[in-house]
């Protein structure tokens, strides 16, 4: 195809706002699938993505459209992840295409995701065409929304194109304005092949398929090629381009995008932001910008029943295969036997990937707190990473700690901004910026990240009625007064429960953990002394006292399936705890104890 008739965009939104909904409407008002096989959410295709009505991968189509000046065109479509954890990935698939549609809800206006991807696709130089969605609901405010676009982010919105993409009122011009507002793609043909690797995945028949833009050059079925950062080297078995479907072609030329495969094992293989030329008179110089994906937040995950550690590795290494940015190691820990510490993009990955090893492969786990990577500064001038609090070296070597931060942009509903301040000072934070848009209030912060890691989102979701968005980068490490709190129940510590806390806040964490732990682990023969600890001294402590029924005592004896029958249910319940020294804690607790509430 020629480079004047083609046009390659994504779409940007906030969560919910409608982006999967146009992307449906788009494919299929230009009949790009029949309505038979048309589905709702198209290229949500992940159910995890269905049930909770989150993009998690990006996804692309090819519309083959016929626009009012009687061309026909190609328009490929980046479905882009719509979430804070994928942000990279986020940046990568934007700087793949030339423009971007911008969807706002017009009955809720612009979020905190809107202003987050906006700035992505601005830095990706990106042609923006605003999109006011919704406007078959009666409380859609068009107008509004449309000021408050130019307001907060500065877009020239007075050509907005207003629609439903539920009823599919103004498709048709969405369209044309893809045609005839966003740059086409430009490229040299003649030059060495020169494309950007944007995402990858693996499919049960295929193996790894490589989702690719074409910058330069041409790429075709057969081609020796070679991967510019990992050096590594393939065959080109099988070129196509997706409508949704695979469809073959020949050959892929300049400002095109399609995937390949190449009998490539493993998604680890494939970087994401990585540069493909051929093997031989390829191109000299790669694209720049190019950084792996690191995990940030790290957890262990054990299985309930030991028995089933085989089969969490199995569905480990199953789930890693097709995707690169979650990583894992073996961990042993005394109290919860043999495990996995991984590591993962953020807490919605981490979520993302225990559903599916509970679900999907049906294990019972046990999460340790999650915890951030900590930079330890050691005495002798070395610098180590801790991915896991109970790792921590003897305080005696280390010199001082460092935490991540983030900068975190809330937007919020007047009434509930006192709150959502109040949430974010508890957390350490500091304000940056406090501003306007109408009747609601955009707040900065800069952040421990540790603070923001358990439940933050959740605590600033209930406290404001679901009317706050947010999201965040992370800014850099800074020092700070950080210890490890270690709780001890019966005496032994738990190690699963042990984190890093910062010095002023230690005591009223510990005592909280500890009241919190009394409530959950239920009562034992004996007393159980629960204790927060720093380092050896004890900061918090409750106890348990001991249980004096046994619980077939009020049964009388007479009855005998009675008792049965409670006998039972006693050990159904043994199956979900865990067994410390003599003391049973249900996994139940393990991650109620963790919430900071
Ligand atoms: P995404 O998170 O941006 O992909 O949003 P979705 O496309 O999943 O849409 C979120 C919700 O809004 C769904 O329940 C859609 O049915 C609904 N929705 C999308 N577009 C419209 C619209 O134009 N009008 C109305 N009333 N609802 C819409
Ligand atoms: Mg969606």
């Amino acid at each position: 195809t020629e480079l004047a008739n083609i046009r390659n965009f994504s779409i940007v939104a906030h969560i919910d706002h409608g982006k999967s909904t146009l992307a449906d409407r788009l494919i299929q008002s230009t009949g790009t699938v029949s309505d038979r096989d048309m589905k709702e959410q198209m290229l949500d295709a992940m159910d995890i993505e269905r049930e909770r009505g989150i993009t998690i991968k990006a996804n692309t189509v090819r519309i083959d459209y016929v626009a009012n000046d009687g061309q026909a065109y190609v328009l490929n479509l980046i479905d882009t992840p719509g979430h804070v954890d994928f942000a990279y990935e986020v940046s990568r698939s934007m700087r793949a295409v030339e423009g971007s549609l911008l969807v706002v809800d017009a009955s809720q206006g612009v979020e905190a995701q809107t202003l987050a991807n906006v700035y992505t696709a601005l830095d990706a130089d990106h042609e923006i065409v605003p999109v006011l969605n919704k406007i078959d609901l009666p409380a859609a405010e068009p107008e509004q929304v449309r000021q408050q676009i130019e307001d907060v982010i500065g877009l020239d919105a007075s050509e907005a194109v207003m629609i439903s993409a539920k009823s599919g009122l103004g498709i048709p011009d969405v369209l044309e304005a893809i045609v005839k507002r966003l740059p086409p793609p430009k490229g040299e043909r003649n030059a060495p092949l020169k494309a950007m690797l944007v995402d990858s995945w693996y499919d049960a028949y295929l193996g790894v398929v490589v989702l690719i833009r074409v910058m330069d050059g041409v790429i075709r079925k057969g081609d020796n090629i070679k991967m510019m950062q990992t050096g590594a080297k393939y065959g080109v078995d099988k070129l196509s381009v997706l409508k949704p479907a695979m469809v073959d072609v020949a050959e892929l030329g300049p400002g095109e995008i399609g995937v390949f495969t190449a009998s490539i094992k493993q998604v680890r293989d494939t970087k994401v932001g990585d540069t493909i030329t051929h093997e031989k008179k390829g191109c000299e110089t790669a694209l720049p910008g190019f950084k792996p994906s690191v995990p940030v937040v790290f957890c262990g995950l054990f299985p309930v029943d030991s028995a089933e550690f085989e089969d969490l590795r199995n569905a480990i290494e199953k789930l890693a295969l097709n995707d690169a940015s979650f990583s894992y190691e073996m961990e042993s820990s005394a109290a919860l036997g043999f495990g996995f510490r991984c590591g993962f993009l953020g807490l919605l990955h981490l979520e993302v990937v225990r559903d599916r090893l509970e679900r999907e492969y049906g294990i019972d786990l046990i999460t340790t707190a999650p915890s951030v990577v900590y930079h330890i500064h050691m005495r002798n001038g070395e610098v180590q990473e801790l991915h896991n609090p109970a790792d921590l070296p003897d305080l005696t070597h280390v010199d001082h700690v460092q935490e991540p931060r983030i900068k975190a942009t809330i937007l919020v509903p007047d009434d509930y901004l006192g709150d959502v301040l109040k949430l974010c000072q508890d957390r350490r934070g500091i304000q940056q910026e406090l501003t306007y848009a109408g009747s609601r209030a955009m707040v900065v912060y800069d952040l421990p990240l540790n603070e923001v890691v358990f439940d933050f989102y959740d605590r600033l979701k209930s406290i404001t009625k679901g009317y706050a968005s947010f999201d965040y980068e992370i800014t850099g490490y800074r020092q700070d007064n950080l210890v490890k709190m270690q709780v001890l129940v019966n005496d032994e510590p738990v190690d699963a429960l042990s984190m890093m806390v910062h010095r002023d806040r230690a005591e009223g964490r510990g005592r909280a953990m500890c009241e919190k732990l009394k409530e959950l682990i239920p009562r034992h023969m004996f007393k159980i002394p629960i204790q927060a600890a720093i380092g050896g001294k004890v900061i918090a402590r409750e106890t348990l006292a001991a249980l004096r029924k046994d619980v077939t005592a009020k049964c009388y004896g007479g009855d005998v399936t009675r008792k049965k029958k409670l006998l039972e249910k006693q050990k159904a319940g043994k199956k979900k705890m865990r067994q410390f020294g003599k003391v049973e804690i249900p996994q139940q607790a393990f991650i109620s104890a963790l919430k900071m509430d």
